[in-house]
């Protein structure tokens, strides 16, 4: 498909097509550097993705501004979510199912439509296919519910879910699947969908029902959290010799479905790499 096709002669000259990354605060994120890093490997020199910091109470008025801005799409990071599914005109069925959406794409018309690739984007980043894997999943917020949901679409045998808020695990398990527990025990993998890691490395063990040493009981070890450097998490399974998938790749995987979607090309999924994890 050649750059116009692709919409990058879309919008007034000089201006092209833009996407970006809705989030309060955004600053972390490392999908500017990602996606703008895929633009150029695909030769959409027209193209720009940029933060776009926006606080809950103007992101419905920013988000219906965007489209005749001359953006094509944005991802939605927290705490945006669940207020970006409800906006939208039309939602594809995973992302209704989950309840949130972490890509929009924005029609000619000024239509809003939502996804989640959260989902496909943690399914493509494992090793290999959950089918018949039990699984305990950590968190009860937005990414775990994309968690959840897509171990169960692709055939886990057991999703144990466990949150800081035991009601919120229950809520979680009552809507999406899986089962709500109090402490967690071995499984062939462990998710970490909580927050904890981000700043605190000390606190991770303390805040999560599991010893570093326990980490040795599962096969494979995913933390959604992303930070430069490796988390406590992700530190401590390393050094046991259990598998591990980081955040970033995490991250990689669902943009690289979101930019597929946008751009309707294969994405340059070790460009994306390369750039996410650039120090
Ligand atoms: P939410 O705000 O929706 O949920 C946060 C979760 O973390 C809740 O379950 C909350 O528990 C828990 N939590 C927060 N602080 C603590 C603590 N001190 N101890 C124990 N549990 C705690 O966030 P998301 O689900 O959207 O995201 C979670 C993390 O995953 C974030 O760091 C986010 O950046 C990352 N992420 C990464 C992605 C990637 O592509 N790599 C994709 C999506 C998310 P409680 O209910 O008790 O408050």
């Amino acid at each position: 498909m050649s750059e116009r096709e692709a919409g990058g002669g879309a919008g007034a000259p000089g201006v092209g097509v833009r996407l970006g990354v809705l989030g309060w605060p955004v600053a972390h994120s490392r999908s500017p550097e990602m996606h703008n890093a895929a633009l150029a490997a695909l030769g959409l020199s027209g193209w720009r993705y940029q933060r776009l910091p926006v606080p809950p109470e103007l992101f419905d008025e920013t988000v219906r501004a965007l489209g005749p801005a001359g953006f094509r799409g944005a991802n939605v990071t927290v705490p945006h979510k669940v207020a970006a599914l409800a906006l939208a005109r039309e939602a594809t069925a995973r992302a209704r199912a989950i309840g949130a959406a972490n890509t929009l794409t924005f029609g000619p018309d000024g239509g809003v439509a939502a996804d989640n690739t959260d989902a496909p984007g943690f399914l493509a980043a494992l090793p290999e296919s959950p089918r018949g894997r039990t699984a305990v999943v950590l968190g009860a917020g937005g990414s775990a519910r994309a968690v959840v949901w897509a171990l169960l679409q692709a055939g886990a045998a057991d999703v144990a879910v466990w949150n800081r808020t035991g009601g919120r695990a229950q809520g979680l398990a009552a809507e999406v699947g899986g089962r709500a527990v109090a402490e967690v025990g071995p499984a062939d993998l462990l998710v970490n969908c909580t927050s904890v890691g981000v700043r605190e490395l000390a606190e991770t063990f303390k805040s999560l029902p599991v010893t570093a040493d326990a980490l040795s009981e599962y096969q494979c070890i995913i933390d959604l959290v992303y930070r430069r450097g490796d988390t406590a998490l992700v530190h401590a399974a390393r050094s046991r010799g259990v598998a591990v998938v980081d955040g970033l790749e995490v991250l990689v995987r669902q943009g690289a479905l979101s930019l597929e979607g946008w751009t309707g090309r294969a994405a340059p999924i070790e460009a994306m790499r390369a750039a996410a994890r650039q120090t």
